[in-house]
């Protein structure tokens, strides 16, 4: 019962997602108006705008002027839902699920945000390492290194630090690299919205995942990156990478295989 409600919420929430990744680059509302066809404006019906079942239905166009509905709005409700499913199977009823749902929510809407526009909103990134650093106090970050350092403090409260301290050197990090790497090639490689980015992955995951996830999203922009710029014959010196895509994906995956690979690694 409890996986039937997480897809139904990861479906409602993957649908409010694209509202967002379409809405926050352009400075809208997400609020108001109510969803409109992009096309001819015309006010979308709650029947019209049930996740994925509306889209197959309506064979893919508005139902006034029939321009094509792009596949990203099911893909993100598909995916958000089987995340929040997967996060489910993995934690169990628990507040533990509910973190992770939050913070898959969040990369989801800055992966699809940075692919579509090159842009990772504000309201994901900053918002979002404020919601990391409540649910590192709520919810601590499992095998946390700073409890090691803080012996005897609450575990809260040594967690809170560590995504603190993870925020900071992973944006941190970035941010030096960005700077080496605009004065070597004289023109900006990274956005600021990655090093934001990074700051919120650290809030959630701590030290030693955050950093696992950084470096995974770096090897595989870097490989896929360069490789699509090849098989499409790209100018490399003009085209933008979504780096906070491959980011994105990466902390989704150590979010998820993190604590699993604790365990395993304990096991030995
Ligand atoms: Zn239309």
């Amino acid at each position: 019962m409890e996986g039937v409600l997480s897809v139904v919420a990861g479906l409602l929430i993957g649908s409010f997602l694209n509202v967002c990744v379409y809405r926050l680059p352009r400075d809208m509302s997400v609020t108001w108006p109510g969803s409109r066809c992009t096309t001819c404006g015309h006010a979308i019906a709650w029947y019209e705008n049930v996740p994925v079942v509306s889209y197959l239905l309506m064979r893919a166009r508005c139902r006034h002027c029939r321009a094509g509905i792009a596949w990203r709005y099911p893909a993100v409700e598909a995916v958000t839902a089987a995340l929040f499913l997967l996060g489910y199977l993995t934690w169990g009823p628990s507040a533990g699920a509910v973190k992770f749902a939050v913070f898959a929510a969040l990369l989801v809407g800055m992966i699809v945000s940075d692919l579509e526009t090159r842009i990772l909103p504000d309201e994901f990134t900053k918002g979002g390492m404020a919601a990391g650093f409540v649910a590192s106090f709520l919810v601590p970050i499992p095998d946390s290194v700073m409890a090691v350092f803080l012996p005897g403090v609450d575990r809260r409260v040594s967690s809170l630090v560590e995504a603190g301290v993870a925020a900071g050197l992973a944006s941190g990090a970035l941010w030096g690299v960005g700077v080496v790497y605009s004065k070597l090639r004289e023109k900006e490689g990274l956005g600021f919205g990655d090093v934001k980015m990074v700051a919120m992955m650290g809030a959630f995951l701590g030290l030693p995942a955050t950093l696992a996830a950084v470096m995974f999203g770096c090897i595989a922009g870097s490989v896929l990156g360069l490789g699509y710029i090849w098989a499409t014959k790209k100018d490399a010196a003009t085209y933008e990478l979504p780096f906070g895509s491959f980011l994105g994906a990466a902390a989704i995956v150590v979010g998820l295989t993190s604590e699993g690979m604790l365990h395993w690694y304990r096991g030995m």
